[in-house]
């Protein structure tokens, strides 16, 4: 393998595309919602959510019910009395915080996760997590992040505790894997990507581990890929450890994985060849289980709402590889940089926007009559009773889909509604 070379930054069209640009009421979920996600991938990580009753049940409904194994993670729920300012909540934090670790020693790593009401009254969590920390620190590491609602999307929640978790990564070394995946992945999908990168002679880490004592290391010799595009603050502070990005399509379908891994293969000095030879079979799948789904989203009319962040690569997914036609694609965020070359693969006369108007946003989508809407739980019912298919964004999230093994089930997922909506017109 050779010495890595950087591949210049994107300056393609896709960093200066028009962009409708949106303020306004806005239909999202809270970043809570990463807790779903995040808890299942870091085996021996608790979260902690200081919030209100409002806060437990969205992520216990969100999460759903745990009947066989310990949940790892609760709300500490702050009563009237605590927004009174009649109780000391840090106090009451340590507690809360003592009895859970006695009760649980598998725990190693706790997030102090802020909500809104703890925003509202300006509970310091960083502070309270770096006194618990240095308290407990020979028996559990303790962060804290925000996954607040007050002008944040559901995805930034993974964001921001990866976020957090930066700083905690050890400095590489020259024994180190120099390429990062950064992003949660399923651990299947990570086995997979993990199998496609060492057959190509390139040893990878990936970021969150799944145990907190496996986290990777980074430093100036780091290149790292995203996994997930709405990873802006983990991304800026990896880049502040001195990592450097390695700008790729998303690997949502064949060409976007193909995009991706392709663009780490050539940085670190992979023949045309052997990548081929490594990937073929895979990309072959992938085609082949696309191609299931051709005929049902060919030609269909897509409109995505803001919210999982996912929008752009989804888009280009569904138009290069199955023929649908986006007609808006909105996204709470638009990281141009880490989105260009998704942005470059989408088609001129698509309309991106950019934040929310929610009603000017349902007056488009009305008058653009979709096949297809892909909105946040909260549109979806009332879009239905005027007539319009939906899919839940939330979906794509917890579903595993990226890589070549799960093109097929990415195109599924768009597909079935339209199915749905068949089957009650007959
Ligand atoms: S963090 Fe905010 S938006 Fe999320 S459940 Fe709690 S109160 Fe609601």
């Amino acid at each position: 393998m050779n010495a890595p070379t950087l591949i210049p930054r994107n300056s393609g069209k896709g960093c200066d595309r028009p962009v409708l640009q949106e303020r306004g009421q806005r239909e999202v979920f809270c970043g809570l919602t990463g807790i779903v996600w995040l808890h299942r991938k870091i085996q021996d990580a608790f979260f902690l959510v200081v919030g209100s009753r409002t806060c437990a049940h969205l992520i216990q409904s969100a999460a759903g019910v745990m009947i066989f194994a310990e949940p790892r993670f609760a709300t500490a729920i702050i009563e009237e009395r605590d927004l009174a300012g009649r109780a000391d909540l840090h106090d009451e934090l340590d507690a809360v915080v003592g009895r859970l670790l006695e009760r649980r020693p598998d725990i190693k790593l706790l997030f102090l996760v802020g909500s809104c009401p703890s925003e509202v009254i300006k509970l310091d969590l960083g502070r309270a997590a770096s006194r618990l920390d240095s308290k407990l620190r020979e028996r559990v590491r303790v962060l804290a992040y925000s996954g607040s609602g007050i002008e944040t999307t559901f995805t930034q929640g993974e964001d921001a505790c990866l976020a957090a978790l930066v700083p905690e990564l050890p400095v590489a070394t020259a024994a180190a894997p120099r390429l990062l995946v950064a992003g949660t992945l399923a651990d299947v999908v990570e086995d997979r990507f993990k199998a496609l990168f060492e057959a190509m002679g390139v040893s990878v880490a990936f970021f969150p581990p799944r145990r907190s004592g496996e986290l990777p290391a980074v430093g100036p010799d780091t290149r790292f890929l995203l996994a997930q595009p709405f990873l802006t603050d983990t991304a800026r502070a990896l880049e502040e450890r001195g990592a450097i990005h390695i700008s790729a399509p998303f690997p949502f379908g064949e060409e976007g994985t193909t995009g991706w891994l392709r663009a780490a293969a050539q940085l670190f000095g992979v023949s045309l060849s052997t990548f081929e030879s490594v990937t073929a079979s895979a990309r072959g799948r992938a085609r082949t289980g696309i191609a299931r789904h051709r005929a049902a989203l060919e030609g269909k009319r897509i409109f995505f709402f803001p919210d999982s962040q996912l929008e752009v690569p989804l888009a280009r997914f569904l138009s290069r590889e199955l023929g649908m036609i986006p007609v808006e694609v909105g996204t709470p965020y638009l990281h141009r940089r880490h989105l260009a070359e998704d942005l470059n693969l989408l088609s001129d006369d698509v309309l991106v926007s950019e934040g929310q108007n929610v009603e000017r946003q349902l007056d488009r989508c009305r008058e653009a009559k979709p096949d297809l809407v892909v909105c946040g739980l909260g549109l979806a019912n009332p879009l239905e009773a005027e007539g319009m298919a939906t899919k839940w964004s939330i979906e794509l999230v917890f579903s595993p889909v990226h890589g070549y093994e799960h093109a097929g089930d990415l195109a599924e997922l768009f597909a079935r509604p339209l199915g749905r909506r068949d089957r009650l017109r007959v």
